[in-house]
């Protein structure tokens, strides 16, 4: 009977640690984001994302919706989110309270005259911290609107002539940084379109999974 004890609990003991050993690890996620479009450069782009079956949110500006629809209707039918990113692109949408609001639902109606939908998914121009001010936030919020900024920026949109294997680098450490949840910041622009194959391989090297942001996404 002892030695029945014995085997049973050394078998229970193997058990154990077969089941955490196998344990999956945590999941590592990886969001894209592009930010200004859409440009010429947005079929580019949503090519070599679908080649990787990533997903991506684009932040798109109102007066590129009007000049581009087609491009926008390509985000939609390739199941991309589609979130706000203003009017002005510049200082302007923090002057007063209320212009954070009335640039983004300014820009949701142009999408919805286009779509027949709104988006409530929001990335205010530079960040909302520190440019939002706790009032301006609040007005969006209290309006339904999602606002999301990223923990990783390769700084693919700094300067005429972008670095590529500088932002592949900075990539590289951005995601070492940020651990198993990666928000990552691009820029809708042909440097960056040009480079996207490599982004992508490189988030899939380091272990990533791509995830879709939208108005459900908490983190
Ligand atoms: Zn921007």
């Amino acid at each position: 009977m002892r030695r029945f004890v014995f085997f049973a609990l050394a078998a229970a003991i193997i058990l154990f640690s077969v089941i955490v050993n196998s344990a999956p690890a945590p999941k590592k996620v990886a969001y894209i984001t592009i930010d200004d479009g859409p440009t010429l450069n947005t079929p580019n782009i949503i090519e070599t994302l679908k080649r990787h079956k990533a997903g991506a949110a684009f932040f798109v500006l109102k007066d590129r919706i009007e000049t581009y629809p087609d491009y926008i209707k390509m985000m939609e039918c390739g199941g991309f989110t589609i979130g706000l990113h203003g009017v002005s692109h510049n200082g302007n949408i923090y002057a007063a309270p209320t212009s954070p609001l009335n640039e983004m639902n300014e820009t949701n109606e142009a999408l919805y005259k286009l779509l027949g939908r709104r988006s409530m998914v929001v990335r205010t121009p530079f960040g909302s911290k520190p440019n939002l001010t706790d009032r301006q936030r609040e007005l969006l919020e209290t309006a339904g609107y999602k606002i999301f900024d990223w923990n990783v920026d390769p700084r693919d949109s700094i300067g005429k002539i972008v670095d590529k294997e500088a932002v592949l680098r900075n990539l590289k450490k951005g995601l070492e940084d940020a651990g198993p949840t990666a928000v990552i910041l691009l820029h809708d622009r042909k440097s960056t379109a040009d480079n996207l194959e490599r982004i992508l391989t490189l988030i899939e090297e380091a272990g990533y999974e791509f995830g879709t942001l939208d108005e459900d996404t908490v983190f």
